[in-house]
C-alpha cells in the first residue's frame, strides 16, 4: 500500500549515542543493538475515525525512535500496517451506511496527509490486511497441521454448514505472558473490552486467540484454501506482517500501551509458535495514553483532538508535533488549551532565536539533544536544551544587534540548530 512522502533529513556532524528505551518484557530501560539494519515494526491504524492526538503520539514517538537510530549509525527498516478490514471498521461503516472500503479509503488518505504534515518518516513498508491475506492463509494452514491450532464450530445460523473459525492453542507455546508479564486475572479483566471473544463456547482456553474467521452473510471475506471463505484475525495480521517483511528477531515492536494486552501478547506468542523461535522483538515499546477531560482519548467515547481539525483551523502541523514532544512518551498527559498554546509560543520563540546569522555555540546543545533522546526518548529534556539555546541567542541579540562583536558568538550556529532539530526531533522552522 502507498505510504506518504518521507521528510528531507539534514546532516548533522557528529553521530548520536546508542538508544535506550523501555522494555516492557523486561520491565527496565535497555540500550538497543541492532545488528546494522534496526529493524522496527509499529502497529498501525484501524481506518474508521481521523487520527486523535493519542495516535499523532504514537507515530511521532516512534520517528523519534528512527531518527535517533539513524543518528547512531543505523539503517531502519520499519515496517507498519494498517488494519483495513477488521470488526471496528466494518460495524462503523454499516451504522454510517458507507461501503466499508469507501470509510477505509477515506480514512487511510488522511491519516497519510496528518503524517505527513507532522513531519513523521514514512515506513519502508505500509501494508493493509487485506494484502497480507495469503500471508495469512498459509500460516494459519501450517498452524492447524502441527496442531497448534484449531477449528471451532460456528454458532448457530451463523455461516455455512461446514464452516469454521480457527484458534490459536495458547497452551502449545510457553511464551504466552512473557511480553505483558500480567496474570490471568489481569489479562481476563480487559480481554473482552479490547477485542477478545472469552465468553466464545467451543474455544480450549477463553484467552485463545481468533486467527481466522469464517465467512458470514454481509461481511467481506476472502478464499482461505483448506481453512474456508473467511478473514483473519486481528492479532495474526501483525504477526505475518512483521515476519514476511522484518523476520525473527526484530528490534522493536511499537504501539500504544493499550496494545501491549492482549494485541502484542498475542502476535508474539502466535510468532514463537510459528517459528519455534523465541523472542518475537528484543524490545516493546509503548506510547503512554493521552487524555481529554480527565479520560483517555478513545473513539469510543467520542472525546477526540483530531489533527485534521486543528490543521483545519490553521494550526501549524510543527505546533502540534511540538505540543506533543513536550511530554515524554512513557507519561500519560492530558491535552488541554494550553498544551497548543506553549506549544505555539515555543514555535514562535525558536524562530525568533534561530532568525540570526550568529549565536552561541551549537556544539554542546547538539550533544544534549543527542544524550536526552539516546536516555528513553526524553523528548522534554531535549527540547529544555534547545530552549536554554534560544533563550541565550535572543539574549546575545539584545545587548548587540551586530553580534559578531561579542565573544562566543559562531557565524552559522542558528543554522546547525536548525538542521538538528530537522533530522533529530523532526521540528521544521
Ligand atoms: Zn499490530
Amino acid at each position: 500500500m502507498k505510504s506518504w512522502p518521507s521528510p528531507f533529513i539534514p546532516a548533522v556532524p557528529g553521530t548520536g549515542l546508542p538508544v535506550r528505551v523501555h522494555d516492557n518484557a523486561s520491565g527496565a530501560v535497555r540500550e538497543l543493538t541492532p545488528d546494522g539494519t534496526a529493524r522496527m515494526y509499529v502497529c498501525g491504524i484501524t481506518p474508521y475515525d481521523a487520527t486523535h492526538i493519542g495516535h499523532a503520539a504514537t507515530y511521532v514517538t516512534f520517528d523519534l525512535l528512527g531518527r535517533a537510530l539513524r543518528d547512531a549509525g543505523h539503517e531502519v527498516l520499519y515496517v507498519q500496517n494498517v488494519t483495513d478490514v477488521d470488526d471496528p471498521l466494518l460495524v462503523r461503516a454499516r451504522r454510517d451506511g458507507v461501503r466499508w472500503q469507501a470509510l477505509a479509503d477515506m480514512e487511510i488518505a488522511l491519516f497519510r496527509e496528518d503524517m505527513t504534515a507532522l513531519g513523521v518518516i514514512a515506513p519502508d513498508y505500509y501494508i493493509g490486511a487485506v494484502e497480507g491475506v495469503p500471508s495469512v492463509v498459509k500460516v494459519v494452514t501450517d498452524l492447524l497441521n502441527s496442531g497448534t491450532a484449531y477449528r471451532v464450530e460456528l454458532p448457530e445460523g451463523e455461516g455455512a454448514a461446514e464452516a469454521c473459525d480457527i484458534y490459536f492453542d495458547l497452551s502449545s507455546t510457553p511464551d504466552f505472558g512473557s511480553v505483558s508479564l500480567w496474570d490471568r486475572d489481569q489479562m481476563m479483566a480487559v480481554y473482552a473490552e479490547r477485542g477478545g471473544d472469552p465468553e466464545r463456547a467451543g474455544k480450549l482456553d477463553a484467552l485463545d486467540p481468533l486467527l481466522w474467521r469464517a465467512a458470514r452473510a454481509g461481511e467481506p471475506s476472502w478464499p482461505g484454501g483448506d481453512l474456508g471463505d473467511g478473514r483473519p484475525g486481528w492479532h495474526i495480521e501483525c504477526t505475518t506482517i512483521a515476519l514476511d517483511y522484518l523476520g525473527m528477531t526484530f528490534d522493536v515492536q511499537g504501539g500504544g500501551t493499550d496494545l501491549v494486552f492482549p494485541h502484542h501478547e498475542m502476535s508474539a506468542v502466535q510468532a514463537c509458535g510459528i517459528t519455534g523461535i523465541s523472542p518475537f522483538a528484543r524490545a516493546y515499546v509503548h506510547q503512554a495514553m493521552v487524555g481529554l477531560d480527565g479520560q483517555k482519548m478513545s473513539k469510543s467515547k467520542g472525546n477526540l483532538v483530531l489533527v485534521s481539525t486543528l490543521r483545519g483551523s490553521g494550526i501549524d502541523p510543527m505546533a502540534i508535533r511540538l505540543a506533543v514532544l513536550a511530554h515524554h512518551y512513557r507519561t500519560p498527559w492530558e491535552w488541554t488549551g494550553q498544551t497548543l498554546l506553549d506549544a505555539q509560543q515555543r514555535l514562535a520563540t525558536w524562530r525568533a532565536g534561530l532568525s540570526g546569522n550568529g549565536g552561541p555555540s551549537a556544539d554542546s546543545t547538539i550533544a544534549r539533544i543527542r544524550e536526552c533522546l539516546a536516555n528513553d526518548l526524553d523528548a522534554p529534556g531535549a527540547l529544555a536544551a534547545v530552549d536554554e539555546w534560544v533563550t541565550a541567542s535572543l539574549e546575545q541579540e539584545g545587548t548587540d544587534p551586530g553580534g559578531l562583536e561579542l565573544v562566543g558568538i559562531e557565524l552559522g550556529a542558528p543554522g546547525l540548530v536548525g538542521r538538528a532539530l530537522d533530522a533529530l526531533l523532526g521540528i521544521r522552522l
